[in-house]
């Protein structure tokens, strides 16, 4: 019998039954048993759904109350000095204070998890780091899913990538420097750690974690666990020499006779180049993403070795789409005829990263939901396909003909393609990604044009969106109000935000987005190609969660998105306003993207659609237009190897956005979080006539790199941190500026905040902008 199984399993709840019982946990309106009673029977609900799919073996483990790096940190008694812990097991206190900060203590770092929009928690490590066994919570999950007759896979973190993913820390600067809270959403980025000047090297923390890992393996067998997961997906990143020698180390000494039997688990890429030394490892199995790297299966078929399971995850646990079935049955019904039983099937990674239950989707057009899967559906193709293996393909004829319809319906359906989208696209030429001239003599015009004083001042695009705002979106949502009344509510807010800028003094005025639930949401709601759903959460961390779009055909512009509104905020007042856009590459990112075609692909028919809207916008008279690309860097694929090949289209999809202009237009973009050492170059070749950026944490340091390339075009490094509700003074932004002055020709730069202000509150906007005003005044004048 082919074994089947599953990865990981969402854990937030089909109605984010998690998140609510969270955030009524931390507003103090249900306690601890409460919250605990909850998660128990989420982890039940979810572990009755998989075992109902007919799946062996079940991950347990994959549940926590905020994330899972967090919780092997609690497992494994990694908690920083400045928590307080001690001895004994990490209590909820202890926990959340980690992952959100306390009155006393800022959270961990959060960062992306490889190249999903989840984030985890960073382990945080100092030389003096001791590992001890501290949470219970991994083996009463065994216990209760035993209880309930479920066949427990725990799932832990590898050695290698726990390690790899935590940062060093000096001892001194953990006890004194106070670090900003984590704060997600924008572009965290995904990239190696960076090694800090800690002093020591985490790696040599290996002989002091391998014990903890050891004691919980035996544990874990103890409770009569036959097979337990080990993740190791750090092993597709472009590791070290070092950390990759290791690697035999760790599993000498875990894979021994008393710890269950060991599956390592790789997904989000190819581990092909490493081949041989897994298959030399003494893990009892090993598990390849087929569905992102399917051309590594063949360097570990050769000599594939006896005592060795293969766990093949054929099921896309990325995405949204329903598998090929007849396609994945091919290449396993190869592996079977070699490997026999010893071929396992699953998914391609833990379905975390998909919605749960397409089912719930009632509103969802039919051909459309025909299409898709979510993760129960995709445990279900998972066990089709063993089923397929052992009795035959006749055994499941009608699923896999109910596959094959669905899937060649996809592929001729009239509503993916778009004969005029794809022409277009055809269409493109050389220069279509050029602007008409160089940047100076497009400065120079748009000098005479705007008349801007040095270090013109402006803002990221948004202001707070309070209550009333809100209140008025969902109203309209809700069919409760009119569109006029809607309109007239929204133009009020606008009239609102023009007026305090212009008595605050700021140049270059913004609209303020307050008709925007999303940054992406709103212009996916208005083009073609694209759709949403109403249950379809995935977390993004701790109990936030997001229902990103999804983009299943050729898209296209059909009306105007933003003109009205801008041209409307422009009427208001003299003052330049500027048009405010999401970038091709953004949108896409925080996606789910059709695979049938490549992303590159798709990110051109969306730039395409922003080109028309800027060139709209330039029509109704707004000069100055802010393409938006938070998303930027996070894009940039796992190895280095493919990077050159993602800026360059990257680079082309914002150009063709922003290329169709006169001179005289100003195109400015955003980008925050971002490091942009190892990838300057592909953001000069934006050629945004201005860019804003996130330094103000930084304090400027982010900018010595634009300095040292000798970026051409014009920078906005952010002068204070909108992520906390402090009001900078003048003379710290005068600091800052003076700093980026010496880096950046004074000529080449603006001022303005790190981010988009929507999630502060006037009062905290108004005296930080007024005092932002002032320093830039300052400057003129001693410049
Ligand atoms: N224009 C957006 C805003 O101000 C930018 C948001 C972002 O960078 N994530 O809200
Ligand atoms: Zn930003």
């Amino acid at each position: 019998m082919t074994l089947t199984h599953n990865l990981g399993f969402p854990r937030i709840g089909q109605r984010r039954e998690l998140k609510k019982a969270l955030e009524s946990f931390w507003k103090g309106e249900i306690d601890e048993s409460t919250l605990r009673e909850t998660g128990r029977a989420l982890r039940a609900k979810h572990w009755q759904i998989q075992q109902a799919a007919g799946l062996d073996l079940i991950p347990v483990g994959d549940f926590s109350y905020y994330d899972q790096m967090l919780d092997m940190s609690a497992l494994l008694g990694a908690i920083p000095a400045r928590y307080g812990f001690a001895y004994g097991t990490v209590d909820f206190a202890t926990y959340f204070a980690m992952a959100r900060g306390d009155a006393a203590q800022p959270a961990l770092e959060m960062t992306k998890w490889f190249d999903t929009n989840y984030h985890y928690l960073v382990p945080e490590f100092t030389a003096e780091t001791r590992f001890q066994l501290s949470s219970t919570a991994l083996f009463e999950a065994v216990a209760e899913a035993q209880a309930l007759g479920v066949q427990p896979k725990p799932v832990l973190i590898g050695p290698l990538t726990y390690l790899w993913l935590g940062k060093e820390r000096a001892a001194q600067a953990e006890r004194a420097e106070n670090h900003p809270p984590a704060v997600a959403g924008c572009g965290h980025s995904h990239a190696a750690p960076r090694v800090h000047a800690a002093g020591f090297d985490r790696l040599s923390l290996l002989d002091r974690l391998l014990p903890v890992y050891a004691e919980i393996l035996a544990r874990l067998k103890a409770q009569g666990v036959n097979w337990v997961q080990m993740d190791e997906p750090a092993l597709v990143l472009d590791l070290p020499a070092e950390w990759l020698g290791a690697l035999d180390r760790i599993y000498a000494a875990l894979a021994t006779a008393d710890a269950p039997r060991i599956l390592l688990t790789t997904y989000f890429g190819s581990v092909a180049e490493i081949a041989g030394q897994l298959k030399r490892l003494p893990v009892a199995g090993l598990h390849l993403d087929l569905v992102r790297a399917s051309g590594q299966l063949e360097a570990f078929l050769a000599d594939y070795p006896a005592d060795k399971v293969l766990s093949l995850g054929v099921v896309d646990g990325r995405n949204v789409w329903r598998a090929d079935l007849d396609a994945a049955l091919s290449t396993l019904e190869a592996v079977r005829a070699v490997l026999g039983e010893r071929l396992w099937i699953a998914p391609s990674c833990s379905l975390l990263h998909v919605p749960m239950d397409l089912e719930e989707e009632s509103g969802l057009d039919p051909e459309l939901k025909s299409w898709l899967a979510f993760a129960v559906q995709k445990l279900d193709e998972v066990k089709i396909l063993g089923t397929a293996l052992d009795h035959g393909r006749e055994s499941v004829a009608e699923p896999l003909a109910a596959a094959r319809a669905a899937r060649q319906g996809r592929r001729n359906s009239t509503r993916i393609h778009n004969p005029a989208v794809s022409a277009r696209v055809a269409a493109l030429t050389p220069g279509d990604d050029q602007r008409r001239s160089a940047f100076p003599q497009r400065q120079a015009a748009q000098r005479e044009r705007f008349g801007l004083p040095l270090f013109p001042t402006t803002t990221i695009g948004s202001f707070p969106q309070t209550d009333a705002i809100r209140r008025a979106r969902l109203q309209f949502r809700k069919g409760m109000i009119e569109a006029a009344a809607y309109e007239q509510a929204m133009q009020g807010e606008i009239e609102y935000a023009v007026r305090r800028q212009e008595a605050l003094g700021l140049d270059v005025l913004v609209h303020g987005e307050a008709e925007r639930n999303d940054m992406v949401e709103y212009f996916g709601e208005q083009l073609e190609g694209f759709s949403f759903t109403r249950h379809a959460w995935v977390q993004s961390y701790g109990s936030r969660c997001v229902k990103p779009p999804i983009i299943f055909g050729d898209v296209s512009r059909p009306r105007p998105m933003t003109v009205s509104w801008t041209r409307y905020a422009q009427s208001l007042t003299e003052r330049p306003m500027k048009g405010m856009l999401t970038g091709p590459v953004t949108i896409l990112q925080w996606s789910f993207v059709r695979d049938d075609q490549p992303r590159a692909e798709t990110a051109l028919q969306i730039a395409l659609a922003i080109r028309d809207e800027v060139r709209d916008l330039e029509r109704a008279g707004i000069g100055i237009i802010q393409i938006d690309e938070p998303a930027y860097r996070e894009g940039l694929p796992l190895r280095k190897k493919d990077w050159e090949d993602y800026l360059a289209w990257a680079s082309r999809s914002f150009r063709i956005a922003a290329s169709g202009v006169d001179d005289a237009t100003q195109i400015h973009t955003h980008m925050c979080y971002s490091e942009f050492n190892d990838i300057l170059p592909a953001i000069a070749a934006m050629d945004a006539d201005v860019i804003t950026i996130e330094t103000s944490r930084s304090q400027m340091e982010l900018l010595d790199a634009f300095g040292q390339f000798d970026y051409p075009n014009e920078i906005g490094p952010g002068v204070y941190d909108i992520h906390s509700p402090r009001v900078p003074a003048t003379e710290e932004m005068i600091a800052l500026l003076e700093k980026a002055s010496r880096v950046v020709p004074p000529e080449r730069l603006w001022v303005n905040p790190d981010c988009g202000l929507k999630t502060r509150k006037w009062e905290e906007v108004e005296p930080a902008l007024r005092n932002m005003v002032d320093a830039a005044r300052a400057l003129r004048a001693s410049t």
